[in-house]
């Protein structure tokens, strides 16, 4: 029985959200029109001129700082010659012998633990258009040609497909706080290739299987399971692995052969002749710095400790920054930070679900629940002016009103506190009304106090606090 080791590694593509193309002008946009967001420029018409795409590149050299690249202070574009009916121009610009980042390094969770990849290198390209297969005849849509798209390679060092779906998730989070990527895989705005080799232990690398068209994390994981059973199955029969490109059919679950692998040779890359290197300065530099936000595993394992929330708390939060802004401007105004998670995760999880709307639109114009009120409404709970079922009422007023929560409690008589002697005059009327029940209360029978708690509910239409009525009747009976 021979034990093999296995070598994972991951080539990311993202697309960067961009107003504009790369190289033009055209407007990089996901679900248009067919052929609507097109130009001489991206379809790639004999002698037009790119030019690049200011923030193209402050975006990339955002995530390879935030991945611990080495930033290139020199950075070129090259041709990478193809053939395919997508690419216009026979050739793609990207970056090959001084991509902008290098060497870094990214930390994800897996198992429980910190882990740690190293990144080979981040580059920028452009996007190619994309093909669309229908009843027998295939249609080309270039209105994703030339949209800005970066590459990250990581070094081929997960172990298992586990890591590699714990590591793809980590980092879309991460490109999402950042802000460069909306991190979508369906939309194909972030897209996943995976190399796996293996060999027997201690030996190295083995000869490396490309696997493409994994459209979800989840898919990332079970192809690479397949395809290490697969090249174990191989090598244990004496046989060879092919270094090919496989395709992952996620209908039935198997890795098909595609083509065999092409070497960097075959693209027979040379400089862009008319793109100059990039020759960021130290402003440049400085922009990239003060653009750098607090990552999610890092702010994850801040709030947890600050606020004293659970681990499965702090994933919730953390999973989307609006989300984690939202909560901790709650927080700042004033409410506790325990209700507020549990809020958020309750609450107010459930509204913003049956609204259409997803914790990614907190602190957004368009969701009528800000911080403010949020914590207006926990700040009025914890001083027992409304108890928790009038609390629910008053979130569900503010999302159909888009009132604060303090209007909305005064406007319609929910405020138990309002008037403490009208309850209590209440809970008297109620207990002389019923003397059985008081009198068995007094004589130590707790049973009769839900009847009266009933009765003084109907009286306030539900608004009295619990806590206080229990308090008034055994006040009023001593
Ligand atoms: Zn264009």
């Amino acid at each position: 029985m021979i034990n093999y080791e296995t070598f994972i590694g991951l080539e990311i593509h993202i697309q960067l959200l961009t107003e504009t193309k790369i190289f033009c002008g055209c407007k990089s946009k996901f679900g248009d029109k067919p052929n609507s967001n097109v130009c001489p420029v991206c379809l790639g018409y004999p002698g037009v001129l790119p030019a690049l795409n200011e923030e193209a590149v402050k975006l990339s050299y955002i995530v390879c700082r935030a991945m611990n690249c080495t930033l290139a202070d020199y950075g070129v574009f090259e041709r990478k010659n193809y053939f395919y009916p997508d690419l216009t121009k026979n050739y793609q610009i990207s970056q090959f012998a001084n991509p902008f980042g290098r060497n870094g390094y990214f930390e994800y969770e897996s198992g429980g633990e910190t882990k740690r990849i190293n990144i080979h290198e981040i580059h920028l390209e452009e996007d190619a258009g994309k093909m669309i297969h229908q009843g027998g005849r295939s249609f080309c849509d270039y209105n994703r040609a030339g949209t800005c798209l970066l590459e990250i390679v990581t070094e081929p060092e997960f172990k298992t497909g586990q890591e590699a779906e714990d590591f793809l998730q980590a980092f879309r989070r991460t490109v999402r706080h950042l802000g460069v990527c909306d991190g979508n895989m369906e939309e194909g705005s972030l897209r996943c290739d995976a190399n796996i080799s293996i060999n027997e232990e201690g030996k190295g690398l083995g000869r490396k299987v490309e696997i493409k068209n994994m459209n979800s994390s989840r898919f990332v994981k079970m192809a690479l399971g397949y395809e290490r059973k697969r090249q174990e199955k191989v090598l244990n029969s004496g046989g060879v692995i092919v270094q090919e490109t496989r395709l992952w059919d996620e209908a039935r679950s198997v890795s098909e052969s595609m083509r065999t692998k092409e070497e960097a040779h075959d693209y027979r890359y040379f400089p862009e002749p008319d793109l100059p290197p990039f020759r960021p300065d130290q402003a440049f530099f400085d922009m990239i710095e003060a653009a750098q936000v607090e990552l999610p595993l890092a702010r994850r394992k801040r709030i947890a400790a600050e606020y004293g929330l659970s681990d499965e708390q702090a994933d919730y939060i953390v999973e989307e920054k609006a989300c984690t802004d939202y909560f901790e401007k709650t927080v700042a105004a004033g409410a506790d930070a325990q209700e507020t998670a549990k809020w958020i995760m309750g609450n107010v999880a459930k509204e913003l679900n049956s609204r259409g709307f997803s914790k990614s639109d907190l602190g957004t114009a368009a969701c009528p629940l800000t911080s403010a009120r949020l914590a207006e409404l926990l700040v009025m709970l914890s001083e027992n002016r409304i108890h928790g079922k009038i609390a629910a009422q008053a979130l569900q007023a503010v999302f159909d009103e888009n009132k604060d929560p303090g209007t909305i409690v005064s406007e319609k008589g929910w405020d138990s506190t309002a008037d403490e002697g009208e309850l209590e005059k209440i809970v008297k009327q109620v207990l002389d009304d019923n003397p059985k029940a008081a009198e068995q209360i007094r004589g130590g029978d707790q049973k009769p106090r839900g009847f009266i708690m009933g009765k003084v509910m109907a009286a306030t239409k539900g608004t009295a606090n619990p806590q206080s009525v229990q308090e008034l009747i055994s006040n009023l009976l001593a």
